[in-house]
């Protein structure tokens, strides 16, 4: 679903953030990316969702070629994506009903569509009593459990989550290992960074570890 060919990023300052790195990732797949901080893995992540642009090489998303699109098809071709991150982006004065409602708001979702699908989304990620709080009335793990709400509300084919167990203790970060787990079980690809080698032996996925601004299997 997703391939990676003879792909490296330069950034304008020089620094080498990928080094002609070769990578297929299959519908449905979890896969972790681990290696230390600035080893490339955002910078991976990045380009997948085109938020950067490859120096070389070509990346291949569900047929499109992501290294030759033009500007103004990003947004269709991020409809396919679902992202969450470390820090959790929420709108912190609306409750969660529509911090996820929101989301299906700005793709053009129509009111009865968002009734029917918002609530069935929040019991998905086990916050069906917590609609009407606020993000602050809620764990760091509540709060991720939104960002993934909203990450899976548009049934992506990929979810990209960077680092996001980055702030949470480890119960709670196993908890959402183990929710992203069973989304892919559903279907969805999952690509997920990270530097927390506990997790990774605790909820076996393929591994592929970024070094020095390469990828490169470790095994599953
Ligand atoms: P990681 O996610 O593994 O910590 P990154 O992909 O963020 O690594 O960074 C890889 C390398 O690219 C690092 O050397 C970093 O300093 C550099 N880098 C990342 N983003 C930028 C940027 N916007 N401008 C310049 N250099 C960057």
């Amino acid at each position: 679903m997703i391939e990676f060919k003879n792909v490296s990023k330069v950034y304008p300052n020089g620094a080498v953030a990928l080094k002609n790195v070769n990578i297929n990732i299959e519908k449905g797949e979890f896969v972790f990316i681990v290696g230390s901080s600035g080893a490339g893995k955002s910078t991976f992540l990045k380009l997948i969702m085109c938020e950067e642009k490859p120096e070389s090489g070509d990346i291949i998303f569900n047929g499109r070629n992501l290294s030759k699109i033009r500007k103004r098809e990003i947004p269709y071709i991020r409809r396919n994506m679902g992202t969450v991150f470390q820090d959790f982006r929420l709108i912190d004065h609306m409750t969660v009903y529509d911090n996820v409602a929101f989301a299906m708001h700005v793709v053009g979702a129509s009111n009865r569509e968002i009734k029917k699908r918002v609530p069935y989304i929040c019991g998905l990620v086990g916050l069906e009593k917590k609609m009407k709080c606020k993000p602050h009335e809620l764990s760091g793990g509540e709060q991720q459990r939104i960002v993934i709400a909203r990450a899976v509300l548009n049934s992506p084919a990929i979810i990209l989550a960077d680092e996001p167990t980055g702030n949470l203790d480890p119960e709670t970060s196993g908890q959402i290992v183990q929710l992203l787990h069973d989304i892919c079980r559903k279907g969805t690809a999952v690509v997920m960074t990270t530097h927390n080698y506990t997790l990774v032996h605790n909820y076996p996925a393929r591994i592929v570890k970024c070094e020095n601004a390469c990828l490169s299997d470790v095994g599953e």
